[in-house]
């Protein structure tokens, strides 16, 4: 048996040494592109489902590799998440969140939320809640205004110390919402303890509606168990008019999806503003 293992291990050694190369060379890559400039933030606008107004938006992490051109989020923050750069990136991110945040309620836009992505490495940090009172202090960013989410996954196994640091951020005006909500079974009666009020109901969820019935089911049991836990949902990923009708009808809060507008540069999303809401 010992002799097999060692077989089956020279034989995957090419691969895996092409893969951790493969990774590593990304790594690297990254390191260089938080220094260099070749990161930016987006921003996808997020809408009231009841009566079409602009509430916030979500900042979303571009990459512009000089040589290789775009590279997507799917594809490097788990690079950074194993490599540790994720903490760095994160914080890069939420200064860059809060600036803008900034500056939009400079330029009149008071109530704009802005939503920002943490990763789960990043929330389970001892620090983190200090980073994000050092960064609010820093940027001067109204903490009414912004959103952290955090994926369901990352409050999995939800230790006395994790719910603290969700009380801790609830303390500094923050608004928490459950991300990727529905892939990753949360036990109910520990989200009615969560010190959180909003629910991102996932893509994968969204995408067949109205016409999977499995989907539609998760997606109604969603909507009735926020109703009656007294949270918000923000249906992600809606495309086409028919999710948008069917969500309505169901008491969705908010909805953010290509139907509405894409993820924008700062300057496109500010175009996109003046025409959606004309002063
Ligand atoms: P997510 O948080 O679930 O973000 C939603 C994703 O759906 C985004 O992909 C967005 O561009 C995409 N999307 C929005 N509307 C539609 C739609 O109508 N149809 C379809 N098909 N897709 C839509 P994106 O920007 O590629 O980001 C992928 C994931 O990467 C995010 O998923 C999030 O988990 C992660 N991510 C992005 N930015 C950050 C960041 O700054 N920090 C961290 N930790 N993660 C990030
Ligand atoms: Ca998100
Ligand atoms: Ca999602
Ligand atoms: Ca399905």
């Amino acid at each position: 048996a010992k002799e097999a293992g060692r077989n089956n291990y020279q034989f995957f050694v090419p691969e895996m040494n092409a893969r951790a190369l493969e990774r590593l060379m990304l790594e690297n890559a990254l390191r260089r592109a938080i220094e260099g400039g070749e990161l930016k933030l987006h921003f996808q606008p997020q809408l009231n489902a009841q009566d079409g107004a602009l509430t916030g938006c979500e900042a979303l992490l571009r990459w512009n590799h000089p040589e290789i051109g775009a590279i997507g989020p799917a594809q490097f923050i788990p690079v950074a998440e194993e490599s540790g750069l994720i903490v760095p990136l994160g914080e890069w991110v939420l200064h860059g969140a809060c600036r803008q945040q900034v500056a939009w309620a400079r330029a009149g836009h008071r109530e704009l939320m802005v939503a920002i992505n943490i990763s789960a490495l990043q929330f389970r940090r001892e620090d983190f809640a200090d980073v994000v009172t050092r960064i609010l202090a820093e940027t001067g960013a109204d903490p009414a205004c912004i959103e952290l989410e955090i994926t369901e996954t990352a409050l999995m196994q939800p230790s006395e110390a994790l719910y603290e640091r969700l009380v801790a951020l609830g303390r500094l005006g923050l608004t928490l919402a459950l991300d990727d909500f529905g892939t990753g079974y949360s036990s109910l009666s520990y989200l009615k303890r969560l010190p959180i009020s909003r629910l991102k109901l996932d893509y994968s969820f969204v995408r067949d509606l109205p016409g999977d019935q499995e989907d539609a089911a998760v997606a109604s049991a969603t909507l009735s168990l926020a109703r009656d836990l007294g949270l918000e949902v923000v249906a992600e990923g809606v495309e086409v008019i028919e999710q948008f009708a069917w969500l309505k009808a169901r008491g969705c809060s908010k909805m953010q999806g290509y139907l509405f507008g894409r993820p924008m540069p700062p300057e496109e999303f500010e175009r996109w503003m003046a025409a959606h809401d004309p002063a």
